[in-house]
């Protein structure tokens, strides 16, 4: 096949996805009692090359994650539309908050009370509020970065007094698990923990966002809440590094 018809084959495959995706989607919200549009979709364009990205985002896919810095940046130029809204999903080092305060309209991996500061620090500065959710170690795996749940809340409550920063909820990536019904307990206790932050914040921030499940789990994730679902692989095929 011609690098052409390749591209094509891949265009297809992803408008394919997509509208599974999608159907999937709306089937697990409805199931769940809620209305399609209450599980915001985002796509994960990590290793994605722009050409792939900028197809998605003809379809109607609206919003982008990308867990490094360095790959988002030297993504942005090739974006179309250039403002498609983007989120950072990554480890985020503090060092790093300044390059991407004005790239990014939420930062979904805040894991630590220190980065938090840097980012208020970085958003005073760049005059801007920037969104910010709780990724929470729900699985306590020595492996991820987050919040251990029992700091969660205290930490959130000291994160939520910082200036230009908006805590709009939780994020949480589960271990991986051998059968739905056990990834589904995770995802209950995630819940349990965004409940009670939207609590602890009452009259603070408004908490909305509860961002978990991917390409393997994202229906029983719907199934126990979650508002938004991150999709990369089952959208854009498996990555190649
Ligand atoms: C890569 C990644 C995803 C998407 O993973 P898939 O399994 O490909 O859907 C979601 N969230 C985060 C934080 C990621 O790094």
């Amino acid at each position: 096949m011609t690098e052409k018809s390749l591209i094509e084959q891949r265009f297809r495959d992803i408008e394919a996805n997509y509208r599974e995706i999608t159907e999937n989607i709306n089937a697990a919200a409805l199931q769940s009692g809620r209305k399609p549009d209450s599980v915001r979709f985002m796509a994960v364009t990590k290793t994605v090359e722009p050409v792939y990205i900028n197809h998605a985002l003809s379809l109607g896919v609206d919003l982008i994650g990308e867990n490094k810095v360095q790959e988002l940046l030297a993504k942005l130029p090739y974006l179309r539309p250039p403002t498609v809204c983007r989120h950072l999903i990554g480890h985020l080092q503090t060092n790093k908050v300044r390059k991407i305060i004005e790239e990014v309209s939420c930062i979904q991996s805040v894991d630590g009370v220190s980065l938090a500061k840097e980012i208020s620090k970085q958003a005073v500065a760049h005059g801007k509020t920037m969104d910010v959710l709780l990724e929470v170690n729900i699985g306590e795996e020595v492996s991820k970065t987050g919040f251990s749940p029992a700091e969660l809340l205290d930490s959130g409550a000291e994160i939520a007094e910082l200036e230009n920063v908006r805590i709009r909820g939780l994020m949480a990536i589960p271990p991986v698990c051998e059968n739905e019904k056990k990834a589904r307990t995770y995802f209950s206790e995630a819940r349990a923990l965004y409940e009670s932050l939207e609590q602890t914040l009452k009259g603070v921030c408004e908490v909305d966002t509860f961002s978990v499940g991917m390409s393997s789990d994202y229906v029983p994730a719907i199934l126990e809440g979650a508002t938004m679902v991150r999709i990369g692989s089952a959208l854009f095929g498996p990555r190649r590094y």
